[in-house]
């Protein structure tokens, strides 16, 4: 049973919509043609005094709500049921002189609902993590940080079909700003920072210093009127403490998977997703729904996502560097950064001892790696 707070799966959009090939390959998803806007070819980076790199790797750009509504359409086809207009609220412990799963209540006709195995996939809300309740009440998981992003759809937007990202922190600080080119010349133009009251007035700034500012605004096909710009929040402390207890388990933003520096998070989402029904397919066939049972969904996940702490390490080093030695770092790699080996890390970093031997003190070698780890090998997309 699937239940969606919304009168509609996949709207509103609050996505870059942008999914590597990768990741499609990796989830076995063969995208029907009518969910995909573009194919693009990979990353450009855009660093503060203009230099360009690429990070090429082929990928899509979605039309994210009829790929969430594609999904849906799977599920229902495998058997499930959706429920719209459908808000969770409360979780009461279901026990048979054991765990025996939950019964779930909220908005909507269908509640109260009985689950043998509830997996949370609210995205930021965490729903689980704030109602479910550990011994002496503690909440299930504390919330983390999050930041913002929003975007607007732009018209006759000028690509050769790259991303281009922009790490441009005197407009998004600590997060970065984006064109992700969409079809018949649409694109997403919006950025993610750690500044939220400020987001929209640096977003306008941006579009109004760059070529962006001669374009058209449009809402997207999805949204009929007010405000064009759209978005929403990302999670940024990375997973959370608790991704499963009894008859539970937390999935995609629910359970803090994105990637941290270009916070990423539909193949984290859709991965963990599927971590989770086949761990929750085999507790419900051999009967035990208990943690214990479940422990396996964290194992899983770990062994198999890049770890935050590391890649979270390149970033705020990156961050650590002014515009400047940022930029200087960033003449140094080469036009392709993909498949910057063991020799060409190693070219990168003789370049720079040459130019600047301080900047070894700043912790260039992990603010370097952090785009290597932005691959989609490495869930970066
Ligand atoms: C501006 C922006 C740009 C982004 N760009 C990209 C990108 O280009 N590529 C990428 O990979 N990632 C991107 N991300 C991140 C990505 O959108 C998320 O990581 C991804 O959507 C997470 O999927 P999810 O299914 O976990 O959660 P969501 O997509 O957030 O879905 C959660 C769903 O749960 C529903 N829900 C919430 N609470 C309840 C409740 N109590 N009861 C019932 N239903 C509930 C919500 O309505 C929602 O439909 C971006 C994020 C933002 C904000």
């Amino acid at each position: 049973m699937l239940i969606e707070d919304h009168s509609e799966i996949g709207t509103p959009v609050h996505c870059g919509e942008c999914i590597s090939g990768l990741a499609c390959e990796s989830l076995d998803l063969d995208l029907p043609d009518h969910v995909i806007s573009k194919r693009v070819h990979g990353i450009r980076v855009i660093f503060p005094d203009g230099t360009e790199k690429r990070l090429t790797e082929e990928g899509y750009v979605l039309e994210k709500h009829l790929f969430e509504r594609w999904i849906a359409d799977e599920a229902v086809s495998a058997g499930a049921s959706v429920h719209l207009s459908h808000k969770l609220s409360s979780m009461k412990r279901v026990e048979n002189g054991r765990f025996a799963g939950w019964m779930c209540d909220g908005k909507g006709e269908q509640f109260p609902i009985q689950a043998k195995i509830v997996i949370d996939a609210s995205g930021v809300a965490a729903v689980c993590s704030k109602t479910v309740k550990l011994e002496q009440g503690v909440p299930l998981n504390t919330m983390g940080k999050v930041v913002a992003g929003m975007q607007y759809e732009m018209l006759e937007v000028p690509t050769d079909g790259y991303l281009d990202f922009y790490i441009w922190p005197k407009y998004a600080e600590k997060g970065y700003l984006w064109m992700i080119p969409k079809c018949d010349g649409r694109a997403n133009v919006g950025l993610v920072t750690e500044d939220r009251p400020r987001a929209k007035k640096a977003l306008d700034e941006f579009i109004e210093i760059t070529h962006f500012k001669e374009l058209e605004q449009v809402p997207p096909p999805w949204k009929e009127k007010g405000n064009p710009a759209f978005g929403g929040t990302i999670p940024i402390s990375g997973p959370f403490e608790n991704t499963h207890h009894d008859g539970l388990m937390l999935v995609g933003d629910a359970a803090g998977f994105t990637s941290p520096l270009f916070e990423g998070g539909s193949h984290l989402a859709l991965k963990s997703a599927v971590y989770a029904a086949e761990t929750a397919a085999a507790a419900i066939a051999e009967g035990d729904l208990s943690a214990e049972r479940l422990a396996i969904y964290p194992e899983l996940w770990k062994d198999e996502f890049p770890p935050y702490d590391k890649i979270l390490r390149g970033k705020n080093a990156l961050f650590d560097l002014t515009d400047e030695e940022m930029s200087l770092m960033a003449r140094c790699f080469p036009d392709e950064m993909s498949n910057m080996g063991v020799s060409g890390k190693a070219m990168v970093g003789l370049r720079l001892l040459v130019r600047r031997p301080g900047l070894y003190f700043k912790r260039i070698v992990p603010a370097m790696l952090a785009f290597g780890y932005s691959r989609a090998k490495y869930y970066g997309w």
